[in-house]
C-alpha cells in the first residue's frame, strides 16, 4: 500500500486527489491547506490522516479543538504546513497548493527525499532551475499532474533519450477566444470565470482566460522537460481532448488524449508507473467529430506572450511575471481593476525586474515581492 501526503487538500485538485487516493487504496498520511477548516475536519474524519495542517494559525486553533475526539494531530502557519509536507511516512506527495505559496513545500519534499507529484506550476515558473537541480541532486522524481505536462510525460514513455524535437502544448483558448482587445475592454469577472471545458480553482479560471496559464505551462513545460521555449508550439485546439503532444526528430507525433477530467493526470502522477482502472469518463472520438487546431493571438493576449519572453530571458524574470500577475488576479477578483489591467500590471512588474545570471530561494521571493508591490502602486 503507497502513503501519500496531499498540500492543498481542499482546493480542486486536492479534493480529487484524495478521491483518486481512495479509490486506488492509498494510505493517507498528512493533508494541509489554506483556511477551509470545515472541510479539512471532514477531510481528517475520513482518511483519518496522522497529521493535518491549517496555514492560517488562528483557523488551526479552532479546527484542534474541532478534532480534539481524535488521536490526528493539528499543526499551524508555515510550519504546520512544511511538517505535512514532509512527513516521515508518505513515499509521495502532491504539491496541490496555489501560488507561490507552494514553493516552500515544494522543495522541502525534495529535500525529505521524497516523490514529488506536482500541481503547483507555480513553484516551477517561480523556480524552475533550483527546483530541478535539487529534484537531480537527491534523486527525486518529480511527477507532472497539470494535464498538458501529463500528456507530454506520458508521451514520452520509451523515447529514447535527444529524439524530442518540440512539444505541442495545446490549449483551450478559455471563455473569450476570438475576442478583440476591444472586447476585453468590456469583459467582467462573473464572464472570466466561466471556463469552456474545465472546472478548476478561481485564480487558474482567471489564468486560463487571459492565457497567463498556458505562458506558465510553458514556462514549467521547459523546466520539465529540459527543452527551451523556442520549442514549445502552444496550439489552441478548443476541445481540450489532446492533452498535449511531441513530436520526435523522425517527424512523428505522439499524443495523449482522454476527456476534461482531471483526475487521469492526478492518477497518473501518484501510481506511476501503473494504469489504475479509470477514475472518470471514457473518450468516445466519435461522439466529439472532430478536433480542431489553430495559432494563439499572443498580441491580444500578452500574458502569453510575456510568459514566453520571461522563458527565454531567464533569472528572475519569470518570478516577477508570476508574482504581479497573483497580485493583479487577486485584485480582479476583488472587481478593483478591469480585465486588460492583468496584462498591464504583469508588464510593469516585468520590464522592472533586471535581469540576473544567479539567484537564491530567497531572491526568488524577493522578486515576487517586489512585482507584488508595483501591482499594488499602479493598480488604480
Ligand atoms: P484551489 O484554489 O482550488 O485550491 C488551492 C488549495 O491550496 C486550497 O486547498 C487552499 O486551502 C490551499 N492553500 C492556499 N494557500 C495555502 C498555503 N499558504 N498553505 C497551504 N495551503 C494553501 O486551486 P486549484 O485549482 O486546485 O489549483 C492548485 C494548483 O494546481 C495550482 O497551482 C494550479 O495552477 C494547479 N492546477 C490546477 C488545475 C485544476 O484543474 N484545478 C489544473 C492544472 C494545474
Ligand atoms: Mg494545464
Amino acid at each position: 500500500m503507497k502513503t501519500i501526503s496531499i498540500l492543498g487538500s481542499t482546493g480542486s485538485i486536492g479534493t480529487q486527489a484524495l478521491e483518486v487516493a481512495k479509490a486506488g487504496n492509498m494510505r493517507v498520511a498528512a493533508i494541509a491547506a489554506g483556511r477551509n477548516i470545515d472541510l479539512l475536519e471532514a477531510q481528517a474524519r475520513e482518511f483519518c490522516p496522522d497529521l493535518v495542517a491549517v496555514f492560517d494559525t488562528a483557523l488551526a486553533e479552532k479546527l484542534k479543538d474541532k478534532l480534539s475526539d481524535t488521536s490526528i494531530r493539528v499543526l499551524a502557519g508555515e510550519e504546520g504546513v512544511l511538517a505535512a509536507a514532509t512527513h516521515p511516512d508518505a513515499q509521495i506527495v502532491l504539491n496541490a497548493i496555489v501560488g507561490i505559496a507552494g514553493l516552500r513545500s515544494t522543495m522541502a519534499i525534495i529535500e525529505a527525499g521524497k516523490t514529488l507529484a506536482l500541481a503547483n506550476k507555480e513553484s516551477l515558473v517561480t523556480a524552475g532551475e533550483l527546483v530541478m537541480a535539487a529534484a537531480k541532486k537527491k534523486g527525486v522524481s518529480i511527477l507532472p499532474v497539470d494535464s498538458e505536462h501529463s500528456a507530454i510525460f506520458q508521451s514520452l514513455q520509451g523515447v529514447p533519450e535527444g529524439s524530442l524535437q518540440k512539444i505541442l502544448l495545446t490549449a483551450s483558448g478559455g471563455p473569450f477566444f476570438g475576442k478583440t482587445r476591444a472586447e476585453l475592454e468590456k469583459v467582467t469577472l462573473e464572464d472570466a470565470l466561466k471556463h469552456p471545458n474545465w472546472s478548476m480553482g478561481q485564480k487558474i479560471t482567471i489564468d486560463s482566460a487571459t492565457l497567463m496559464n498556458k505562458g506558465l505551462e510553458v514556462i514549467e513545460a521547459a523546466h520539465l522537460f529540459s527543452v527551451s521555449a523556442d520549442d514549445i508550439e502552444v496550439l489552441v485546439h478548443r476541445q481540450s481532448i489532446i492533452h498535449s503532444a511531441v513530436e520526435l526528430r523522425d517527424g512523428a507525433v505522439i499524443a495523449q488524449l482522454g476527456t476534461a477530467d482531471m483526475r487521469l493526470p492526478i492518477q497518473y502522477a501518484i501510481t506511476y508507473p501503473e494504469r489504475l482502472p479509470c477514475p472518470c469518463g471514457r473518450l468516445s472520438l466519435a461522439e466529439i467529430g472532430s478536433l480542431t487546431f489553430a495559432h494563439p493571438d499572443t498580441e491580444t493576449f500578452e500574458c502569453l506572450a510575456l510568459c514566453i519572453e520571461a522563458s527565454r530571458k531567464g533569472g528572475l524574470k519569470a518570478a516577477a511575471v508570476n508574482g504581479a500577475n497573483e497580485a493583479a488576479v487577486a485584485l480582479f477578483l476583488e472587481k478593483k481593476i478591469k480585465f486588460l489591467d492583468i496584462p498591464r500590471l504583469v508588464r510593469l512588474a516585468y520590464e522592472a525586474q533586471p535581469d540576473v545570471d544567479s539567484f537564491t530561494i530567497e531572491d526568488v521571493f524577493e522578486a515576487d515581492k517586489a512585482a507584488r508591490e508595483i501591482v499594488l502602486k499602479n493598480y488604480k
